[in-house]
């Protein structure tokens, strides 16, 4: 099964990814955590997509093509994959469809995470990364037991640099103009769906599972 998670920066889509990936047993694939691990172990990639990364920008499509191409080829992607953050761009997605048709494959489904704008700035001004194991928490909606602790790994929590509020205005309108188109291009693939991602997130999960089936 091959599922994108489409939702503006901050909608839950990491949140749904990962339950997704463990109901079903496909791996989840972030190209913002992949990023961020190239910039923790400071490679020649990580330095590149930093620079946009902080101003609010997407990293130029080349860069990520490449990079989740070579991702797709790990044996785990055998029986799919749960896609979050990626496409982000009409480009990346008819290269993700290019990549698919060469091999007599398509995307099964577009998950949609519709969250307004208002909701997002709280989102993410309140989302809490690990730098251990990037788990993500938010300080209201999903605290750690203790505060500024991972529960899963015991490193910190931190507040992502592009989670800050000038930052946020940027990725959400370089979201409306950039990546909304795609709700429109896998509408018309007829793959696409939708779920409220303002209700509590084993709900938003209880819509993408009703989705899904078992
Ligand atoms: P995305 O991957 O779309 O950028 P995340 O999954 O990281 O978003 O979620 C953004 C923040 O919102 C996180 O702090 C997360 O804990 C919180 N969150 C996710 N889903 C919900 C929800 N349904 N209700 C409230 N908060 C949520
Ligand atoms: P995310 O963790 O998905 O919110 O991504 C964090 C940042 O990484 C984004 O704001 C972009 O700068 C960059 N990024 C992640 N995925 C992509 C992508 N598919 N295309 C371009 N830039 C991306």
């Amino acid at each position: 099964m091959k599922i994108i998670m489409l939702g503006a920066p901050g909608a839950g889509k990491g949140t749904q990814a990962k339950m997704i990936a463990d109901q079903y047993s496909i791996p989840h694939i972030s190209t913002g955590d992949i990023f961020r691990a190239n910039i923790k172990n400071n490679t020649e990639l990580g330095q590149k997509a930093k620079t946009y990364m902080d101003k609010g920008l997407l990293v130029p499509d080349e860069l990520v093509v490449d990079l989740i191409m070579d991702r797709f080829k790990e044996t785990d992607c055998k029986d799919g994959y749960v896609l979050d953050g990626f496409p982000r761009t009409i480009p990346q997605a008819e290269a993700l469809d290019n990549a698919l048709s060469a091999i007599g494959e398509k995307v099964d489904f577009a998950i949609n995470v519709e969250v307004p704008d208002e909701n997002i700035v709280t989102r993410m001004s309140g989302r809490r990364a690990c730098v251990g194991c990037g788990a993500t928490y938010h300080i209201a909606y999903n605290p750690p037991k203790a505060e500024n602790i991972c529960d899963r790994c015991g490193k910190d929590l931190v507040l992502r640099d592009d989670d800050k509020p000038e930052t946020v205005q940027k990725r959400l309108s370089v979201y409306h103009e950039q990546t909304q188109p795609l709700i429109q291009y896998y509408e018309k693939k007829g793959v696409m769906k939708e779920v409220d991602g303002t209700v509590d997130m084993k709900d938003v999960f209880a819509a993408i599972t009703a989705i899904l089936g078992e």
